[in-house]
C-alpha cells in the first residue's frame, strides 16, 4: 500500500455562494495539512462568479470537482430558492461521482443546503457530515427547530413573539432570519433542520470564547431535549477564515500602505449585499463627514434586492462609467484625499489583516465577521439578509465587537456617528469595543493553535473519519 493509499480520503459538498466556498477550502486545507486527509472538494455551481474562479485556482492542495447541474432558474425567485434548486438538481451527479469513487471516501462532509446529501452518503456506506459555515446561535435554532411546536413557530412568525431557544439567548424577531420573515420557513429550514438531526456530527465555524453559553447549550446541558437531534456531537471548529494571499498585488493595498496605523475603515456588504441609489447616498455622506479615511467596496444600487450580486460575486458590472453617477456629485473629489473606492470587489482578507485598518463597516456575513475578529477589527454592523440580523445582534450585543445601525434608510447623521464610535481615539465606548475584539482575535488563535480547542475538535471529526475506513476495510476483509 502506498503512502497515498493509507490516507483516509473524505469528500465535501458544498452549495453555490464565495461565503460557503471560502471556509469550506478552508476546512479542506486544514484536513489535509493538519490531519493528514485526503480531501475531494465537489463545487456546485450554474455557473461560476469571477470570485469563485479565482479561488478555486488558487487551491492546488484539495482536489476540486465541479458539479454543473441542468437547471433553468426562476429570475424572480430568491436566492435561497435559487440555491436550493441548483443543489437539487445536482444529486445525480454527486450519486454517480461518489459511487464511482475508489475508494470509497470515508466521509461526506455538506454545508446547510446539502443535507439532503446525507442521506446518499448513508446509504453508499459512508459517515455523513455538516459543516455549519453560520454562527452556533443559528445551528442552536436550526437544532431546536424540529422541537418546536407549530404553536410556537407561529407565535414568532405572525405575532412577532420571541422565539425562546433552551440554553440560548432567544431570537427576538426582528433579529430573525430571513425564512421567518416569509410564511414558507418549513420550506427550506424545516426540511434541513430534520435533515441535521441525521448526521453523524456537525460542525461549527465557531469556538468557545466567542460563544460559550450557545456552545455549552448544544454539547453539554442534559436536561435539554433536542428531539431529534439529540445526541449528534457538535465539533467547534473556528476560526475557519480565509488566508491572505502572500506578495498580492493590489491598488488598494500600496493604497493602505500610505496611511497612518489603524486609520482606515473598510466598507463592503460581503459577496451579495447590494443597497438603494437613496441608501448609497447617504452612505456617502455618512463617511464623508465622520471625516476618516475609508476603503469602500461599491456596487451599482439594486432597489429591489439587497441580495443583489450573491451569485455574480466579483464579475464586471457593466458599468464603467467613474465615478459612478449614483454618488453625490463632487463626492470623489472632495474625499480623494483620505479615500478609496474599490469598484465591485476587493482582496478583503488582506484589506482586514492591514496594519492600517481599525473599523470595517459590514453586512455581517459570518465569514466577514469572523475576518474581522481574527483581525482584532471592531464593526460597524449592518445586517441585510438570511441570518446576519442574528450576527449583528449576537455581535453587538453579547459578543461586544461592534454598534449596529438602525433598520430601514440609515441616515447620513447615524452613518457618521456610529463610524466615529470605532474610530475615533476619544471615544470610551469605542475603546472598549476596540480592546473587546483584541482579546478575542487572540483567543481565536489560540483555539485554531495546535492543541486549541477547535484543533482538537478537528482532530477527533480526522480520527473518527480514519477509525470508521479502517472498521470498513476489517469488515470487508472479513466478508471476502
Ligand atoms: N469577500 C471578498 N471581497 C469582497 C467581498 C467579499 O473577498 O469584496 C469575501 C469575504 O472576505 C468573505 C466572503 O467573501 O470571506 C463573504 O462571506 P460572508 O459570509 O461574509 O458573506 P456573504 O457574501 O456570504 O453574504
Amino acid at each position: 500500500m502506498t503512502a497515498q493509499e493509507s490516507k483516509t480520503n473524505v469528500a465535501l459538498l458544498v452549495s453555490p455562494g464565495i461565503g460557503h466556498l471560502i471556509p469550506f477550502l478552508e476546512l479542506a486545507h486544514r484536513l489535509v495539512h493538519y490531519h493528514n486527509l485526503q480531501a475531494t472538494l465537489f463545487v456546485v455551481c450554474s455557473s461560476t462568479s469571477a470570485a469563485e474562479s479565482h479561488l478555486l485556482q488558487k487551491s492546488s492542495a484539495v482536489n476540486i470537482v465541479p458539479l454543473r447541474p441542468t437547471v433553468s432558474l426562476d429570475p424572480n425567485a430568491n436566492f435561497i430558492d435559487k440555491i436550493k434548486a441548483i443543489m437539487s438538481a445536482s444529486s445525480p451527479l454527486l450519486r454517480r461521482s461518489l459511487s464511482a469513487a475508489q475508494p470509497l471516501p470515508a466521509a461526506l462532509i455538506v454545508d446547510l443546503f446539502g443535507t439532503w446529501a446525507l442521506a446518499i452518503a448513508h446509504e453508499l456506506g459512508m459517515l455523513g457530515f455538516v459543516f455549519m459555515t453560520t454562527s452556533a446561535w443559528f445551528l442552536s435554532l436550526a437544532m431546536f427547530f424540529p422541537t418546536m411546536d407549530k404553536q410556537m413557530i407561529d407565535d414568532h412568525v405572525y405575532s412577532h413573539e420571541p422565539l425562546r431557544i433552551p440554553g440560548c439567548s432567544p431570537v427576538r424577531f426582528e433579529n430573525t432570519v430571513s425564512v421567518f420573515e416569509e410564511d414558507d420557513y418549513e420550506g427550506f429550514f424545516g426540511i434541513m433542520a430534520r435533515e441535521l438531526g441525521t448526521a453523524d456530527g456537525i460542525l461549527s465555524n465557531t469556538w468557545q470564547d466567542l460563544e460559550p453559553t450557545t456552545i455549552k447549550a448544544l454539547t453539554e446541558i442534559e436536561t435539554l431535549t433536542y428531539g431529534k437531534v439529540k445526541g449528534v456531537p457538535i465539533y467547534p471548529i473556528g476560526p475557519l477564515t480565509k488566508c491572505c494571499e502572500p506578495n498580492l498585488e493590489s491598488e488598494v493595498l500600496k493604497w493602505l500602505d500610505r496611511q497612518p496605523d489603524e486609520s482606515v475603515i473598510y466598507v463592503s456588504f460581503g459577496s451579495g449585499g447590494t443597497l438603494s441609489e437613496e441608501q448609497i447616498k447617504e452612505l456617502a455622506w455618512g463617511l464623508e463627514l465622520s471625516q476618516q479615511r475609508f476603503v469602500w467596496v461599491i456596487r451599482p444600487p439594486v432597489d429591489t434586492d439587497s441580495s443583489g450580486t450573491f451569485f455574480t460575486a466579483g464579475n464586471e458590472s457593466g458599468d464603467h462609467k467613474w465615478p459612478p453617477e449614483y454618488l453625490p456629485e463632487g463626492f470623489v473629489n472632495r474625499t480623494k484625499e483620505v479615500g478609496l473606492l474599490v469598484p465591485i470587489w476587493g482582496p478583503q482578507a488582506e484589506i482586514l489583516s492591514h496594519r492600517s485598518v481599525r473599523g470595517f463597516l459590514t453586512h455581517t456575513g459570518w465569514n466577514s465577521s469572523l475576518e474581522s475578529i481574527v483581525n482584532g477589527v471592531a464593526m460597524v454592523t449592518w445586517p441585510l439578509y438570511a441570518a446576519q440580523k442574528m450576527n449583528a445582534a449576537e455581535l453587538t450585543e453579547e459578543v461586544g465587537v461592534g454598534v449596529r445601525v438602525s433598520e430601514g434608510l440609515v441616515s447620513r447623521e447615524e452613518i457618521e456617528s456610529k463610524v466615529r464610535k470605532i474610530m475615533a481615539e476619544e471615544d470610551e465606548e469605542g475603546r472598549e469595543i476596540r480592546e473587546r475584539v483584541k482579546a478575542l482575535k487572540r483567543s481565536g488563535e489560540r483555539a485554531a493553535a495546535k492543541g486549541g480547542s477547535s484543533y482538537n475538535s478537528l482532530a477527533e471529526v480526522a480520527a473518527e473519519c480514519d477509525i470508521f475506513r479502517r472498521q470498513t476495510q476489517l469488515r470487508r476483509a472479513a466478508a471476502a
